[in-house]
């Protein structure tokens, strides 16, 4: 039995919401893109949401949009998806990397003020794995410092902090739709904020730089392609319908996984704050400090070799080949999520796990640990 490290949750609803978009004209800017907008900033608690190529392309924009460029910093964490640092890249800023939590795995929102310089301009933090980060504390901090807040929720669509959505915890939020996400449009992203300057900014960068006036062919400023077509749109869109399904299904496989292996000693899981309420987006433990990373890597590849399909999420994006060619980090900078992330696992996670697959990803854990 081969198990896949994530697999989307596409029913007939989801086809024949693509199939109806090919029954008209308008591929790519008709009115299901919109309509998936209007959809996502509701469910987000947010006034304004603009559709994207992929979460990437809307965490760039974002950050475009807030003016931010050369020579600015933004604070972000090491231990995310290269894309939450790569998008401060894109426009000559410097990302600032300040050290996570050892046990919720989120920055670590004690040490975001030693880190501020006359220089930053914004908090970029990140739900990891789909646990929103502290943004409580981080707003507190920025409104004081007078910052801006993006809130990378690429993976917890869904989750909740006290009770407000994620996408909704800091000046925007940001979401992708890659396919082992919570929902997916195949390629896709979504910003979401109550400021309307930035909403068509960032809307009339995505498409060319067009304006609401002017037309097709008159472009006010330096813009991009970074549409989403209404055939992915409408994916979305059913998936939406059936978030609630989705959720609670991968819900249930978390359950499971987080009962069989809370009395495993060799490994930790990832700690869920009181009043976080998680959007689960895969399973990861982290190995005992007593491995080292080459038996680590060994477990890795045991469990491929039996068909178990795992990863190590993340490497540090410190330690990532261009990030040490381009900053000469050497290792050491960041001790506890170069620790963490020398020992997690990333476990096969979708929501039709059933309780056999959970059972025999466990035992075959547990019999290569
Ligand atoms: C998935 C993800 C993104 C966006 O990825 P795309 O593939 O561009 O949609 C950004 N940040 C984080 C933390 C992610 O997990």
């Amino acid at each position: 039995m081969e198990i896949p490290l994530a697999r989307p949750d596409i029913t007939q609803a989801e086809i024949d919401a693509v199939v109806a978009v090919l029954n008209t004209p308008w591929l790519s800017l008709g009115p299901t893109g919109p309509e998936f907008e209007r959809r996502f900033a509701d469910l987000c608690g947010r006034q304004y949401a603009a559709a994207m190529s992929s979460g990437t392309a809307a965490l760039h924009l974002c950050l475009r949009a807030m003016g931010i460029g050369q020579g600015d910093e933004v604070i972000t964490t090491p231990f995310s998806f290269i894309a939450s640092s790569n998008c401060i890249l894109f426009e000559g800023a410097r990302p600032v990397f300040v050290d996570i939590n050892p046990e919720t795995w989120n920055i670590d929102e004690t040490l975001i003020e030693s880190a501020i310089t006359d220089r930053t301009k914004a908090i970029l933090a990140v739900d990891v794995f789909g646990q929103p980060a502290r943004f409580d504390v981080i707003g507190e901090i920025a409104g004081r410092r007078g910052l801006r807040v993006v809130e990378d929720s690429c993976e917890a669509l869904g989750a909740k902090l006290a009770g407000r959505p994620a996408g909704s915890l800091g000046d925007v939020g940001v979401f992708g739709f890659y396919p082992n996400k919570q929902i997916t449009t195949g390629e896709g992203g979504m910003m979401v904020t109550d400021d309307q300057a930035l909403t068509r900014l960032v809307i009339s960068m995505r498409n060319q730089g067009r304006d609401d006036q002017g037309g097709w062919l008159a472009h006010h400023r330096l813009g991009y392609n970074y549409r989403l077509s209404d055939i992915n749109s409408a994916l979305g869109l059913a998936q939406l319908e059936r978030l609630e399904e989705i959720l609670s299904r991968r819900d249930r496989a978390a359950t499971m996984y987080r009962t069989r292996l809370a009395d495993e000693p060799r490994v930790r899981l990832q700690r869920i704050e009181p009043d976080v309420q998680m959007s689960w987006f895969v399973m990861v433990v982290c190995l005992d400090d007593g491995y080292t990373q080459e038996d680590r890597d060994r477990i890795l590849r045991a469990l491929n070799d039996r068909g178990i399909m795992c990863s190590n999420y993340f490497t540090p994006i410190h330690r990532q080949p261009f990030y040490v060619e381009t900053f000469g980090y050497k290792g050491g900078e960041f001790p506890v999520c170069e620790a963490l992330a020398m020992r997690t696992v990333a476990l096969p996670f979708f929501g039709s796990m059933t309780e056999s697959m959970v059972d025999h990803v466990c035992e075959t854990l547990r019999s290569v640990l």
